[in-house]
């Protein structure tokens, strides 16, 4: 997926975040003045805004990703992947899982529908 794609789905998603927040403050304000805030509700609003949080955290991570390959296949130097989501210690491109906390690097899921490939990248 080229770094246009990647920042326009991500402009998308900050739109769709903003949105959702705009109904969430709507939504709080209007329960309050009828008496009663429903916290099931929230939580099921709110989670699709931490949802929305996770995928720009996501396309984030991949325009580093992107950003740091280039300038690995510029300098012909080692090649960093990219750092783990969950304890963002740096692993190369060719690793399965984070030799810290052990998450596993399959290939990602993706909400969106799309996949990361990473090509090009020569062997350690
Ligand atoms: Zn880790």
């Amino acid at each position: 997926m080229s770094r246009g794609k990647i920042r326009r789905a991500r402009k998308r998603l900050v739109g769709e975040r903003e949105e959702a927040l705009f109904h969430l403050g709507g939504l709080v304000h209007d329960l309050h003045r009828r008496g009663g805030i429903d916290p099931g509700l929230l939580e099921r609003r709110s989670g699709k805004i931490d949802e929305i949080d996770h995928q720009i955290q996501l396309l984030d991570w991949r325009l580093e990703t992107l950003g740091r390959e280039r300038r690995a296949r510029r300098s012909g130097g080692p090649i960093e992947a990219g750092h783990c989501l969950n304890c963002r210690t740096p692993f190369m491109a060719e690793a399965q899982f984070c030799a810290r906390c052990g998450v596993p690097f399959g290939p990602m899921s993706d909400p969106a529908g799309m996949t990361m490939e990473i090509e090009g990248l020569p062997p350690t």
